[in-house]
């Protein structure tokens, strides 16, 4: 028997990564910012628990880009690196100082702040460079600043030079076939992709280009209204202000912050989807949280930070990721508590935000089973002949139990689509002291044709359909008010439809409705509506 270790081979190893490691080649921005981010996170944690003595200052990373040269340098003043620690760090791929350092304070930082955790960050330089160099000042005292310098093969020089300040300077050569890295709009753009709610000040070009402390890392205690509505505001600038909004946050079991908006919604659902951003420790991931929120939930607007959503990996494994499930389930609850709440503290406020809500609300009902258990509670809908009257669904059956009935003894709700093209069916079921809602959204007719299976206790009958085959009706005049001519007139007129697609019903009807009604069963009016949508 024979046991070992794998040995790899870094001749082979090298252009995987380069390849490979990320399809999106301006990723490297975000990775070398990260690590800035992390030295300069790194330095605060040891000037806190006193391994550091020397000045602080008010750290910062900046971006300047060198046309001529064709370079790009980001620098910080961060814990800088020691020959030994760049040997161990840089030379070691897929070595993790993140992670170590983790491990090392575990307890004594705030864990959360650290980015690194794969150990292949730094690597993606070399998807636009042909040569990379580091110049690096520990922050440890007498320890001579180092160059290191590669240009993408396994050979490196490592070197003493000079260099003042603390820190470390990340210079990259830019490459024939990534010029475009050399166009300053192409670097704001990207740093202001990535880099925008970063905790430590980036510039570019002198200016700072980030906000490092945005709203959702603040306690929802400290935040005013106005202050979420600013910082929607920043986040899209054009919008229509949100309705309301859900500040997440929690920490087990797995790290979650997070401000979701709700915006106003049309009817016609012409809403952006792909508004909520992702980010982890305030960097920015991705606009597409797809696999992330459940599809009904991408309504929503805003940001969801967690570094426990694993980032360099494929979107397959996400979706079976155990975190990611139970984000989506946490997520799903707090938007369902959220709405509960204000439905039970503001019925008013509710009611009037119901058109956006409403849409929103039975979207999630049909897809999700704890929604539609909460959303039981705070559906409502609107009597169609009393504009700002609502009934929740208790509340209906209150009302209206005693008259509308079914023979299997299930409660009918009558709805109407179009208040003016069945006004005189609105009419007629009124007058019988029916209650019709407004039923005509585009989720509607899927809607009730999802729930109605679900609501054993319920139906739903829109207005001009059979409604009098469905209620037990307590004063139906059954004799006909035709003369026997008009009677075989219309008999004769019905006679070629076969029997199985209409059915011909003749009876007395009250005075204000029309003579004669044409009924199609309930479920072909709804196959209809739902071709519609
Ligand atoms: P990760 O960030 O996941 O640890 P990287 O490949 O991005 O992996 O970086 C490897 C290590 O190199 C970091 O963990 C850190 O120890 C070191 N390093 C990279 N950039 C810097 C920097 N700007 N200042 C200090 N150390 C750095
Ligand atoms: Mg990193």
């Amino acid at each position: 028997m024979q046991k070992g270790a794998i040995r790899v081979q870094t001749e082979n190893i090298f252009p995987i990564i380069k390849k490979f490691l990320y399809s999106d080649h301006e990723i490297f921005i975000r990775e070398l910012v990260s690590n800035a981010v992390d030295a300069t996170q790194k330095l605060k944690t040891l000037a806190s628990v006193g391994e550091f003595k020397g000045e602080l200052g008010t750290p910062e990373i900046t971006v300047k880009l060198d046309k001529e040269k064709k370079t790009l340098t980001i620098s910080d003043m961060g814990v800088g690196m020691t020959a030994e620690e760049v040997d161990k760090y840089i030379n070691q791929v897929a070595f993790s100082g993140a992670e170590e350092f983790l491990k090392k304070y575990k307890g004594q930082t705030d864990g959360a702040n650290i980015i690194g955790h794969f150990g292949l960050g730094f690597y993606s330089s070399f998807m636009v460079s042909n040569q990379v160099e580091i110049f690096s000042k520990s922050h440890k005292e007498d320890a001579p600043a180092v160059r290191w310098e590669c240009d993408g093969s396994p050979e490196y020089m490592l070197e003493e030079t000079t260099k003042e300040s603390r820190g470390t300077d990340i210079v990259l050569h830019i490459n024939e076939e990534s010029e475009e890295f050399l166009d300053e709009h192409r670097i704001q753009t990207m740093l202001e992709k990535f880099c925008k709610f970063l905790p430590v000040p980036v510039k570019f070009a002198d200016k700072q280009l980030n906000n490092t402390s945005p709203a959702w890392t603040k306690k929802p205690s400290d935040l005013t209204p106005e202050d979420y509505q600013n910082f929607y505001k920043e986040l899209y600038p054009y919008a229509e202000a949100p309705l309301f909004w859900i500040h997440l946050n929690v920490d087990y079991p797995f790290n979650l912050t997070g401000i979701l908006y709700f915006p106003k919604i049309s009817k016609t659902f012409e809403v952006q989807k792909d508004k909520i951003s992702l980010y982890s420790n305030q960097v920015f991931v991705t606009d597409e949280v797809k696999d992330i929120v459940p599809e009904f939930l991408m309504l929503l607007h805003g940001v969801i930070d967690s570094p426990d959503i694993p980032l360099n990996v494929s979107r397959s494994y996400l979706q079976g990721d155990p975190n990611v499930k139970k984000i989506s389930t946490y997520i799903t609850k707090k938007v369902a508590d959220k709405l509960d709440e204000i439905f039970r503290n503001d019925r008013k406020s509710f009611e009037e935000k119901w058109e956006s809500i409403g849409l929103f609300a039975k979207y999630g009902m049909m897809t999700d089973d704890k929604f539609q258990e909460k959303g039981n509670k705070f559906l409502i809908m609107e009597d169609i002949t009393e504009e700002g009257k609502f009934y929740t669904l208790e509340e209906y059956k209150q009302e209206t139990s005693a008259l509308q009935t079914n023979k299997d003894g299930k409660l009918v709700v009558l709805y109407a689509t179009n208040a003016v093209q069945q006004d005189s069916y609105i009419q007629a079921a009124k007058n019988k002291g029916y209650k019709i809602v407004k039923l005509d959204t585009i989720v509607d007719a899927a809607f009730i044709n999802n729930m109605e299976p679900r609501w054993d206790s319920m139906m739903f009958t829109r207005v001009d359909a059979d409604i009098a085959d469905n209620l037990v009706d307590k004063d139906e005049k059954s004799e006909s008010v035709l003369t026997s001519d008009q009677e075989s007139k219309l008999k004769e007129l019905f006679q070629h439809i076969p029997q199985q697609h209409v059915k011909v019903e003749l009876k007395g009807l009250s005075a204000d409705a029309q003579p004669v009604i044409v009924t199609r069963p309930e479920f072909m009016r709804r196959m209809k509506d739902m071709a519609a949508v």
